[in-house]
């Protein structure tokens, strides 16, 4: 893959977002882009920041790691946008800017500052709550009925931010309708967390869909990363 694809495919993109904002009538500086990288190399990393990326998105803790502490001091924001081991929390927790997938009460609280915080560790995270969008609990993210309360949760917690909604717009169901669903379960947290404004969805296949329905947050990979390679077996730590 050369250089070359990757700048044409990011400002294809770049290009449908500008697009998709105009005909929503919304400012293209409301949204932020992240690209996912998972399972991609450091190096494809590398040619995204010359092309100007800051924002980078990935799902498996200790591949993100290992990038976050390859990279440290390039200038790059780091999203989390996969699912969250608890035991894991706080080591994920200390590279990452925004932690999209907050989805049960024994996360918040494994993420949360211990009363005991040190100094260092008295920084925030910025995170959303994701909301499971299908029946199948392993999709991650929290079901309808139990968001208000982990909303809460989030909100009692010292030591994190909460920004918004993530969701992932389940296979085979009109993406337009699942975004506008959860951008009115936005406007009802609104009620109880006024600030948490930001919705995370839209991906590479649906994000001028997710665009029209408000989201600030796209997280984009393949169409701009191209294919990823297979995942690499990582020995656990
Ligand atoms: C991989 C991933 C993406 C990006 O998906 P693409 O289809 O490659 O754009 C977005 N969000 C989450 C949670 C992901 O795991």
């Amino acid at each position: 893959m050369g250089e070359a694809d990757l700048s044409q495919r990011l400002a294809t993109v770049q290009g449908g977002i500008a697009d998709a904002a105009r005909s929503a009538g919304r400012p293209v500086t409301d949204i932020t882009t992240v690209v996912v990288t998972k399972f991609q190399p450091v190096s494809l990393v590398r040619e995204l920041l010359e092309l100007g990326v800051r924002d980078f998105g990935e799902s498996r803790h200790q591949e993100a790691q290992a990038k976050a502490a390859e990279l440290s001091g390039s200038g790059i924001t780091w999203h989390f946008v996969g699912q969250v081991q608890g035991k894991k929390a706080r080591q994920v927790r200390a590279y990452s800017s925004v932690i999209h997938s907050v989805d049960r009460e024994s996360l918040v609280d494994a993420l949360g500052s211990p009363v005991e915080a040190s100094a260092g560790d008295a920084v925030g995270v910025d995170c959303f709550v994701q909301v499971n969008l299908t029946d199948d609990p392993a999709r991650g993210g929290v079901s309808i009925p139990n968001l208000a309360p982990l909303v809460e949760r989030v909100l009692t917690t010292p030591g994190l931010t909460l920004l918004g909604l993530m969701a992932v717009a389940p296979l085979g169901a009109d993406p337009r309708r699942s975004f506008a669903l959860v951008s009115e379960l936005g406007a009802q947290m609104r009620g109880i967390a006024p600030d948490a404004r930001y919705l995370s969805m839209g991906m590479s296949q649906d994000y001028a869909a997710a665009i029209a329905e408000g989201a600030t947050h796209l997280r984009i990979g393949t169409a701009i990363t191209g294919n990823r390679p297979a995942p690499v077996n990582l020995k656990t730590s």
